[in-house]
C-alpha cells in the first residue's frame, strides 16, 4: 500500500479524536540556525481550527488504525469492517516534516490503535518522536497519545520530547467504560494520569530549581489533556461536568475535550442510532469554561433537577435566571467574582471594567465599547446611566426574550 493510501486511511481514523490543541507549549525557535519548526509568536505559524472548533495546523494521525481491542464507540475497534493500514516510524517522520516544510501543519499529533503489546505500541510511537527530535532536530509542536498500560520508562520519555501527553478517559462513568469498553480498566487510566501529574509536578519544580542558562530536564511542558465521548452513553451533563471537575482538579488537566459521540459503520445495538446535537458538545464547553475561568463549580452550572445543559442559551446565562434574587448587580460596587457571573461579561471585559471604574462611572455606552452584548446583560446590571425595571427580572417571560425564535424552514422548490 502506497503512503498517500495509507494516508487517507489513518488520518480519516484519527479525525474522531477531539483532543488536539497547541496551547500553552513551550517557546522553541530556530532562529540559532539548527533545527527545524518555530512555536514562537510572530514567526509565521498560526493556529488553525476548523469550523466546529478542532484544530487544523497539526498533523493528525494514527500509526495504525489495527487494534486489538474492541471499544464499541470506536470505528478501529478489532471487530469493525474498515480497511487497515500501519505507517512505518520513517513514513511518520518523512510525512511530518514534508507537510511542515510546505507550512501546512506546525506539529503532529500521534496515536495509535494498540498492536502487539501496550509497551510495544507506545514504544513505536515514542520511537516516531525520539527521531523527530533527535536526528531531525524537528522543533515544532508534538501531542502522542499515551496508553495507560505502558512501562513507566516509555511514557518518561514520551514526556521527553513531546509538547502534550492526552490519555481518553472516553465516557464519564466507570460502569458505561466497562459495558462499552471491556478491554479499558478506567483503574490503569487513573493511576496513569496520576503518574503523569507527578512527573509534570516534579518537572515543573525542576524548571524553579535549575539555575539560569541551565537546561531543566523536560516533560510535557504543555501538560497533559483527556477526551470525553459525549452522547455514546446515558450520562448527563451533570455527571459529565462532575467527572472533568474531578480531573482538573485531581490531575490538573490543561484540557478536558469533549467530542459529541458519531454514529459509526456497523455499530453495535448498544450505540445510540444518532448523534447528539453538535450544540450540545459546545455548551459543555461553554460550561467547563465556566469552571476554569469563571469560579463556577460543576454542581451549580447544571439544573439539579434536569441534570442538561439548555440548548437554547449559554450556561451562564441559565444560571442567571435560575437565580434572579442576585440580580441586578450594580456593577460601580460589585466585586470580581459576582461581575464574572453577569450574562455577556467576559473575563477581560470584567478587568476592564474595574480599571475603568476607578477614575470614571460606567455608562451603557461603555459596555458596548468593550464588546459586552448590552441586550443580554442590561436586565441584570445597574449602571450610572441604567436601572432595569423593577418587573423585568421578576417577569416569568424574561427568559423567552434570549431564547432563539423558532424559524419556518425553507422549502426547496
Ligand atoms: S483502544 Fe479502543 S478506542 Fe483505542 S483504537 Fe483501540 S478500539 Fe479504538
Amino acid at each position: 500500500m502506497d503512503v498517500q493510501r495509507k494516508l487517507e486511511i489513518l488520518a480519516d481514523a484519527a479525525k474522531y479524536d477531539a483532543s488536539c490543541a497547541s496551547s500553552g507549549t513551550e517557546k522553541r525557535d530556530s532562529r540559532d540556525g539548527k533545527g527545524m519548526g518555530s512555536t514562537a509568536p510572530g514567526m509565521g505559524i498560526c493556529h488553525s481550527y476548523a469550523p466546529d472548533g478542532r484544530c487544523i495546523s497539526l498533523l493528525k494521525v494514527l500509526l495504525t488504525n489495527a487494534c486489538n481491542y474492541d471499544c464499541l464507540y470506536c470505528v478501529n475497534r478489532t471487530s469493525s469492517n474498515v480497511p487497515r493500514a500501519r505507517f512505518t516510524v520513517d513514513e511518520v517522520v518523512k510525512l511530518t516534516l514534508d507537510f511542515y516544510r510546505r507550512n501546512y501543519i506546525e506539529g503532529l499529533f500521534l496515536s495509535s490503535g494498540i498492536i502487539r503489546s501496550a509497551d510495544y505500541t507506545m514504544e513505536q510511537v515514542v520511537r516516531v518522536a525520539r527521531t523527530l527530535r533527535e536526528t531531525h532536530h524537528f522543533r515544532g509542536y508534538i501531542h502522542l497519545k499515551t496508553i495507560p498500560e505502558a512501562d513507566d520508562a516509555l511514557i518518561t520519555e514520551a514526556g521527553k520530547y513531546a509538547d502534550r501527553l492526552s490519555i481518553n478517559i472516553e465516557v464519564p462513568e466507570e460502569a458505561s467504560l466497562a459495558k462499552l469498553a471491556p478491554e479499558k480498566d478506567v483503574r490503569a487510566i487513573r493511576r496513569t494520569m496520576g503518574r503523569l501529574r507527578l512527573k509534570l509536578d516534579e518537572a515543573q519544580e525542576g524548571r524553579k530549581a535549575t539555575p539560569k542558562g541551565n537546561t531543566a530536564p523536560r516533560f510535557a511542558p504543555a501538560g497533559q489533556s483527556t477526551q470525553m465521548i459525549v452522547g455514546a452513553d446515558l450520562a448527563s451533563d451533570r455527571t459529565i461536568l462532575a467527572t472533568s471537575a474531578n480531573l482538573y482538579g485531581a490531575y490538573k488537566l490543561k484540557r478536558v475535550y469533549y467530542s459529541a459521540f458519531s454514529p459509526i459503520p456497523d455499530a453495535s445495538r448498544s450505540l445510540p442510532l444518532r448523534a447528539p446535537p453538535l450544540v450540545r458538545e459546545h455548551r459543555l464547553y461553554q460550561a467547563d469554561w465556566l469552571m476554569r475561568f469563571y469560579g463556577f463549580d460543576a454542581g451549580e452550572i447544571v439544573d439539579r433537577a434536569e441534570g442538561m445543559l439548555s440548548l437554547d442559551i449559554d450556561p451562564k446565562l441559565a444560571w442567571a435566571l435560575r437565580h434572579r434574587d442576585r440580580f441586578p448587580l450594580d456593577v460601580a460596587r460589585a466585586g470580581r467574582e459576582d461581575l464574572l457571573r453577569v450574562p455577556g461579561f467576559g473575563t477581560k471585559a470584567v478587568d476592564r471594567i474595574i480599571a475603568t471604574r476607578r477614575l470614571t462611572s460606567i455608562r451603557i455606552a461603555d459596555l458596548a465599547r468593550l464588546h459586552i452584548p448590552v441586550g443580554k446583560a442590561l436586565p441584570f446590571i445597574v449602571l450610572s446611566d441604567h436601572r432595569p425595571s423593577s418587573h423585568l427580572l421578576d417577569e416569568a417571560r424574561l427568559a423567552e426574550r434570549f431564547t432563539p425564535k423558532m424559524k419556518q424552514l425553507g422549502f426547496s422548490f
